[in-house]
């Protein structure tokens, strides 16, 4: 068993309650070595959006802005945290930016994916972004550079955005977990749960048109579904007021190339909704 997982329940309680201090509703999720800094400014927000919130949801944001801020160090590894419900409570972040959340998310060991991997693949490109990709995690050659989307799925993405007329810089790509599962597997339920609120606060501070989910975990982080894919790619779906179209990983596409006349379809859609054409090959 891993030591560095609470293990009796008093240090199970502890964790919890360190998870929800790091919640702090408002500015939620902060890494804690940068808490004693915020402390006040954190709390004054809380309330202020305690006096906004309707009655309901008042008492419990109370309970929460009463836990009193701790200045301690970050635990090794937080207990298994199915904290996704809890997300579609909380309001957006008034004037969060991305260098913001990346100071927030630490050199981050929030889950056990942090002690395999070799750099927090954050995400990267344009912070006004009309659009955002999402993929599943890093892969090998994103965890050795840091940045996403590089290998060779990477490319083929490279090639999407450039067929829609756009560019990396152009758009912004980030991925459901942060750090490279240990053999491309997909993430555990509590490692996208732990660490997907980071990308819901990197969405809300792009303020995208349009999402694209690629493969069917960016699809459940988001929309909390449990449909196949085929269910659900190539129509709008809603994320929070933001249109969202899933279609098919690239990784899948490299696998199966007959697939990508679907994606096509699906990012021509995405192309209409952003007023994008698509160039005309001459003969
Ligand atoms: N696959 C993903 O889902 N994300 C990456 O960044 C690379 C490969």
């Amino acid at each position: 068993m891993d030591s560095t997982l609470p293990q009796t329940p008093r240090e199970k309680l502890e964790a919890w309650l360190r998870y929800y201090d790091d919640l702090n509703l408002g500015a939620f999720y902060t890494d804690r070595r940068t808490m004693p800094k915020r402390a006040s400014k954190k709390r004054a927000a809380v309330e202020a959006s305690i006096d906004k919130a309707p009655a309901a949801k008042k008492e419990m944001l109370q309970a929460f802005a009463n836990t009193p801020v701790k200045a301690t160090a970050p635990a090794a590894v937080l207990p298994v945290a199915l904290a996704q419900p809890m997300f579609n409570l909380l309001d957006r972040i008034e004037g969060d930016t991305l260098p913001r959340i990346r100071e927030d998310l630490g050199e981050c060991t929030r889950c056990r994916l942090h002690t395999t991997r070799n750099k927090i693949v954050f995400g990267a490109g344009n912070e006004r972004a009309e659009l955002v990709f999402v993929g599943e995690g890093p892969g090998r050659d994103e965890d050795m550079q840091g940045l996403p989307f590089v290998g060779r799925a990477g490319k083929l993405l490279t090639q999407m955005i450039e067929a829609m007329g756009l560019t990396r810089d152009l758009v912004y790509i980030a991925n459901v977990v942060k750090c490279r599962p240990p053999e491309n597997r997909k993430p555990e339920e509590d490692e996208s749960g732990t660490c997907s609120p980071f990308l819901y606060r990197q969405i809300d501070a792009i303020a995208p048109k349009a999402i694209v989910c690629l493969g069917l975990t960016a699809a459940q982080s988001l929309l909390k579904t449990k449909d196949s894919i085929s269910k659900i790619r190539g129509q709008w779906l809603d994320y929070r007021g933001t249109k969202l179209m899933v279609t098919y990983h690239p990784a899948y596409l490299l696998r199966n190339p007959p697939a990508k006349r679907e994606v096509w379809d699906d990012l021509q859609k995405v192309m209409a909704l952003l007023g994008l054409k698509v160039k005309k090959v001459s003969k």
